[in-house]
Formats: structure tokens, sequence, C-alpha cells
């Protein structure tokens, strides 16, 4: 038998083979958390303490969910598929799969993906004349998901003014929707789910005492209703005591406070569950030296921590190296012959990462790749089941499986075109709201012309369900493409090769899933209703009470069909990069975490840009920053490459910025300048004087001068372009505004005396 524990330092060991009782594990990157977890999972089913039915455990995305069913069966001669491993919403799609009738969900319900929410908020302001000007769709979605991963439906949603008033009003006729087409979006899936298990003691019982042992991973980034989520499923504070929580966190690596990440969890956690049991890890087995030590310090810089440190035995290992590029393209031209010597010294393409803040860097420096004939690949941009031809052809699987989905109807109903108008649409959806219907059972109540063209497309969905009712899946989405007509109308369009493509994927997709999942490949996409009401019969009699097995693997709770579009929702959603191609990795930080590579480069090393000029706004958001910074540094082995530009060019700005704080917090012994140190603007107690008379390094004239010409107006009253005129430096024209209120400044070119970056708050500036 494999012999689980030998590969352990003695913290490690002791972590892997605690009791069952509830344990945190605080650890910085790279010291082997997840493989604590992976393998702790293995110890106890390898030493018969509980059974892999026994076993929840919480994976921060489906692709490390996989990795770790993957190292299981790897440890242990065992059968993972119907293991309980998965992201807290992959998790609660299979509860609710189980028990959709308890949760009051139809059989086939749909899971909206962040950007089919949207659509579906847009369309209830337009459906209620509600200004989206005041009222703008993503507010509306982020007050919502907001209120929800509080664990708050909108009739506990206190609100203290009319626009809030009208907000929680939305949110609720926003369910309303939701629960008549059958969809539910993510945030929706857990807080269904903690409902269903809070309100219903059987089931929560027998969850209970099923899961001996939960353990999460990335325990620092969940939000408020994921933890009561925990507690619930751990038995927190039950009499009959429940499973044992083992929660693996890093504090300096939770970044993702602005979708309502609660730090404060992991205290919250150590004293409500009297966590006895609290293990540090502080060797660290992926990081040379000088980039741990530079991760180190960097973070030290942070008030609130928990507190530990890293070490390596690694040694010291080469140097951070930091590059002053003086324009964005010649950020990405150094990025380029830095990735080309590396590879020409043997480094394979995927170990070399190159990761920015924001999206919008990322073209750039594509486009140089591009052009010197490197390989690369860029995670976070649009996923596949994103794609706008994608979207459509799952719109037309959905139907199949749920028609009253309104959201898939109103897609494709006139796509591609068959003479289905704006009119009719608007007359079918009178139609449905008379009857408070979906827009698909309220074809028959339209008449005329466009009665009988919705007609005709309701026969589409019909026949191509009927013709598919014994047909395996993969062989369902071909005729789907075809019936459809989106293949044929791709072939007509100009640029429609790639898109065909990626529709022909689908089946390709579709037979990979049958196949991992376990459903077999004849498997009949729709399965009988009759064997999935046995299913969910199985679990909960008609008065809840007695329950027999509750092993939901997926072939027994969903057809194929269903899972498979639930599958394509939850995979949207996910947030992370899937590695592997021998291309040049590119990607947001936020999308590397928990990954490793030899090389990486950090790019846009830049006030405003990184830490983000939106930090500045928020209490505690430079900190975010830099824990973000933190896990950038901590996801290279071997080398470090940082760099900044003196320019650049971003939603059609130029931009002056200044090099980034963080280079001023990092151990000087453990980098090399590649290009002249520059003057720090960041010493701690001048801070505000540094801004007030801060001399632009190495300004670029001629570039300022063009920017003139192109004067855009701010909110501020400044405007650039406008000339001024400064007590001490004369005049000068201003070519760059940022910031607002008492943080607004400008950068002005003084002409000889250079460009400054002055406060507007304090400056005694003149319109001239
Ligand atoms: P992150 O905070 O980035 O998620 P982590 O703490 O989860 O990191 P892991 O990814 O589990 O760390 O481990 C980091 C690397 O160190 C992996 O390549 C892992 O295989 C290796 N590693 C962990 N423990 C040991 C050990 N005892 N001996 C050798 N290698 C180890
Ligand atoms: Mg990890």
């Amino acid at each position: 038998m494999h012999n689980l524990l030998h590969n352990l330092n003695p913290e490690q060991l002791a972590a892997v083979t605690l009791p069952a009782q509830s344990a945190l594990i605080l650890a910085g990157a790279g010291s082997g958390k997840t493989r604590v977890l992976t393998t702790r999972i293995a110890w106890l089913i390898q030493t018969g303490q509980v059974s892999p039915a026994g076993i929840l455990a919480v994976t921060f995305t489906n692709k490390a969910a996989k990795e770790m069913m993957t190292r299981l069966s790897a440890m242990l001669p065992i059968n993972t598929r119907g293991m309980w491993i998965g992201t807290f919403h992959g998790l609660c799609n299979r509860l609710l799969r189980t028990h959709y009738r308890d949760a009051a969900l139809p059989q086939t319900f749909q899971i909206l993906d962040s950007q089919d929410q949207l659509s579906v908020i847009k369309r209830l302001l337009k459906a209620n004349n509600i200004d989206d000007e005041k009222y703008p769709p993503k507010t509306v979605m982020y007050f919502i998901n907001n209120a929800k991963d509080q664990g708050l439906r909108a009739d506990k949603v206190e609100a203290y003014d009319p626009i809030e008033r009208k907000m929680v009003e939305l949110y609720q006729m926003y369910d309303d929707q939701c629960q008549r087409e059958g969809v539910v979006d993510f945030a929706e899936l857990l807080l269904r789910t903690f409902e269903l298990l809070s309100r219903n003691q059987p089931l929560r019982e027998h969850y209970q005492q099923r899961f001996k042992h939960i353990l999460v991973d990335e325990f620092q980034d969940t939000n408020d209703l994921q933890y009561n989520w925990l507690k619930l499923m751990a038995g927190h504070g039950q009499s009959n005591g429940g499973g044992a929580l083992f929660a693996v966190g890093d504090d300096d690596q939770s970044i993702y406070a602005f979708r309502g990440a609660n730090v404060g969890n992991m205290s919250a956690f150590e004293r409500e569950f009297k966590v006895q049991n609290l293990i540090k890890l502080e060797q660290n087995y992926r990081s040379h030296g000088h980039i741990l030590d530079s991760a180190n310090m960097l973070i030290a810089n942070n008030s609130k921590r928990l507190g530990k440190n890293l070490r390596t035995d690694a040694g010291h290992g080469e140097p951070v190296r930091i590059y002053e590029a003086s324009s964005d393209l010649a950020e990405a031209q150094w990025i380029i012959e830095e990735s080309k010597s590396l590879i020409a010294e043997g480094a394979s393409r995927s170990e070399i990462a190159v990761l920015y803040r924001s999206n919008a860097q990322s073209r750039v420096i594509e486009h140089a790749l591009f052009s010197a004939g490197i390989p690369y690949h860029v995670y976070g941009g649009q996923r596949y089941f994103q794609r706008a031809e994608v979207k459509h052809a799952i719109a037309y699987l959905q139907l199949m499986d749920n028609p009253h989905n309104d959201s898939a109807f109103l897609r494709v109903v006139n796509f591609p075109t068959r003479g289905i108008g704006l009119r009719s649409v608007e007359a079918l959806q009178a139609a449905a709201d008379q009857y408070g219907i979906s827009l698909y059972a309220a074809v028959p109540y339209v008449a005329g012309k466009a009665g009988s063209s919705l007609g005709n497309f309701v026969k589409l969905v019909e026949g191509a369900r009927f013709e598919t009712q014994q047909m395996p899946l993969p062989e369902l989405v071909r005729v789907v493409l075809e019936a459809s007509g989106l293949l044929t109308h791709y072939q007509t369009e100009k640029e429609g090769a790639d898109r065909i493509e990626n529709l022909e994927q689908m089946v390709s997709a579709a037979t990979q899933f049958v196949s991992e999942e376990g459903f077999g490949q004849g498997a009949p996409a729709h399965l009988g209703p009759k064997s999935l009401a046995q299913a969910g019969d199985a679990i909960v009699n008609e008065d809840g009470i007695e329950i027999i097995d509750a092993d939901a693997a997926l072939p027994t709770v969903m057809s194929p069909l269903s899972a498979f579009l639930s599958h394509a929702s939850l995979e949207a959603g996910d947030n992370q990069a899937t590695v592997g191609q021998e291309a040049v990795q590119m990607m947001t930080v936020h999308s590397a975490k928990g990954l490793e590579f030899n090389n990486v480069f950090i790019t846009g090393l830049e006030e405003g840009l990184f830490p983000h000029e939106s930090s500045s706004r928020e209490e505690g958001g430079v900190e975010e920053e830099r824990r973000l910074m933190y896990v950038a540094i901590t996801r290279a082995r071997q080398r470090l490459y940082m760099c900044f530009a003196q320019t650049r060019m971003l939603h059609g700005q130029t931009r002056y910025n200044l090099k980034s704080r963080f280079f001023d917090e990092l151990p000087e012994e453990s980098l090399k300048w590649l290009s002249p140190k520059v003057q720090s603007h960041w010493s701690a107690n001048s801070r505000k004087s540094a801004w007030d008379e801060t001399p632009l390094v190495g300004s670029d004239n001629a570039i300022a001068q063009k920017l003139v010409q192109k004067s855009v107006s701010t909110g501020a009253g400044w405007r650039i372009g406008e000339s001024v005129a400064h007590g001490k430096f004369g005049e000068g024209v201003i070519v760059n505004l940022e910031g607002s209120g008492s943080n607004a400044r400008a950068q002005i070119n003084f002409g000889s005396h250079g460009m400054k970056v002055l406060d507007l708050s304090i400056a005694k500036l003149d319109r001239l």
C-alpha cells in the first residue's frame, strides 16, 4: 500500500493525522496546505476511520476538485467518482438535484451564470419600465448577490432610503421571476441549500451524521453564507454533534473581499468551534529564497494579520529582476525577450506565467507574443461556455430540458432569424404577464402571424426533443446543432469558421462529460422522469422523515442532459485558469491563485494599476492589493520578474503612472534592477508632501504634448488639456487627472520645470 505519510514534514504530518476534531491549518503560500488536505482525506479512508461517502471536501474551483480526486485515486485503490468533493456551488447543485422537491424547485431547474443573471435583471427592469440609469442592472445584481451572500431574502433586507426600497422590491421581483422560470443563480444555489437544511430537520440530521469529516481549502475566501453553510453541515451547536471541520487557509491570501469573502471567518471559526488544533506550516516547498523573502517582507506591511512567516531550504536562488520600461509596448517587448531566453535555456513555455492586475493589460502583451511567434494562452478572457455561439446552442438544450427558462427562450427564439420580430415578442410577453406563465407556455395565446411563427419555433423544440428521446447526449447535441439552424447560420457567415469549430467542440465536450461522470456512453440523454423521481423519493419520504440513503452520485439524480447543462454553467462561473498547454500562460493574479510556475512575470506594477486605483477609495483596499501582490509573488518557483512602464495606454487614454509603492516594500538585497533604480516616492511619513511635488520619473514631454491636444473633460471641474498657472512652477498644461474629491490629482507639464503631480485639494492653481 502507498505510504501516504513518508513525504511530509513534522507539522504537515501532525496536521494530516489530527484526531477527528475541528482544526485550523493556518499557513502561508506553497507550504503544502492543499497537499495536507488531500493526504488527510486519503489517510482517514486508508486507516478505516471513515468511508469515502463520509467525506465532504470543498475546493475553490471545479478543476481543483478534479485534481484532488485524481490524486486520491493515485494514493488509494478507490473510485473517487461518487465522492462529495467539489466547489460550494457544485455540492449545492448536487444536493438540490437530489432534494429538488423539498427545495421547491422543478426537477430540471437550470443554473444562471453571471452573464445570464445580468440579462434576467435587464429584462426585468425593461418589463417594468424601470429607468436603468437610476438602477443600473449591474448595481441591482450586486445588491441582490450581496444580500444572498449574507443569507438575506428580500423581506429581511433593511432599506433606509427610497432607492434601497426599490432595490429590495426588485430583489423580490427577481426572485419571483427566477422561481417562475425554474432558474437559480450562483448565490441562490447556496442560499437555497442553506434554507432547505435549516428548515428540514431529518434531512439536516442525515447529512450531519453522514459527513463525519468536512474539509475546506482556501478557507480565507469563504463568505458569510458559506461559513454558515459549513457550520450547519458540521452540526455546530447541536447536541448530537456533527462532522469535524478541517479548514486550511492563509489570511494573507484573502483576495475576494469584493465578492463578500470574509477573512474574519478564520478567527470566528477558531472561536465558535473552540478549535484546539491550530497548526501553522511555515516551511515553503515552492519558491527559492529571494522570492520568499520578497513575499515575506512585502506582506509584513499589512496590519491585520494572524501572524506567520515562511522559510525555505531551497537556497537564495536568483534575485528578483525588475525592469522599468518607457511604455507598455516596451514592457511587453522586454517580456518577450526574457521569455525567449528562458525558452532558449530549456524552459517549457507552460512554465512561464505572465500575471497582470486587470484583463485590459493583456492585449498589448498578447500582441507582442503573437508577433514574436511565441504560443500563448490567455485565461479569464471569455471561457468556452460563455462564447456567444456556445451560449446559443446551450439555450436550445436548456429549452429542451426546461422550456420555461425565459432567458434561453429569448436568446434563440429568433436566432438564427426566423421572422419573429420585437412586436411578436412583446405580444408574447404581454400574454405571459397576463396569465403569469412562461413565454413558452404563452405561445398558444398569441394570435395571427406572430402566433404561427412562434408556434413553429415551439414545434422545432418539441420536435428535437421527440427525435432525441432515446439518444445518448453527444448525439443529441449533434442533432440540436443541426436542427436549430445554428450550423447552417454560421456556415453562411464570413467569419463563421471559428464559431462552427466551437460548436462542434461541444459534441466532444459532451462525449468527455458522459464518460467522466460515469453515465455510460449509450445512456439516453433524457433520463426517464420515473427513474429520477425514484431517486428523489428514495431519500426522504412524503413526510420527510424516513431517509434511506443519500448517496447521490450524479447519474442517479440527474439526466445526462441536465447534468451537462449544470456543468456548463458552473464551469462558466469558475474563476481559475486551467493550465496544461505548451504555451506561455497569461492570466490575472486572481485566477493564478493556488497555481505555481517556474517563471513568473508580474507586470504593470504602477500606482493606480497595482495597487489598483479603486483600492484608495475603500477601507483596507491597499491591504487587499498587497495580499494580491503576495499571491502573485508566491506563484513563482525559480524566477520572478517584475516590471512597470512610464506611460501606458489604457481604456483609450495615455496614463503616466508612478511606479508601484510595493517596490519600496521589498528587500533591496533580493532585487536586481535591470534599469537604473528610480527614486522612491513612497517614504512612509512624507506621503502627503510626496504627492504635492513629485517630479514624474522619466517623463516624456513629447507624448505629454500630444495628449494636451486631446482635451478630455472630467467631473472635477478641471480638464485635460487646460492651461494653468502655479505660484512656484509657472505655467503648465494638465496632461492627466485622476481620483476625485479630496483625492483628486493632476499631472501637469510645467515645461522647463518638468512634469509634476499635484494634489488638487492642496495645490493652488489658477486657470489661464
Ligand atoms: P497555496 O497557498 O499557493 O495554495 P499550498 O499551501 O496549498 O499553496 P501546495 O500547493 O499544497 O501549497 O504545495 C506547494 C508545493 O510544494 C507543491 O508543489 C507540493 O507538491 C510541494 N510540497 C508540499 N509539501 C511538500 C513536502 N513535504 N515535500 C516536498 N514537496 C512538498
Ligand atoms: Mg493550495
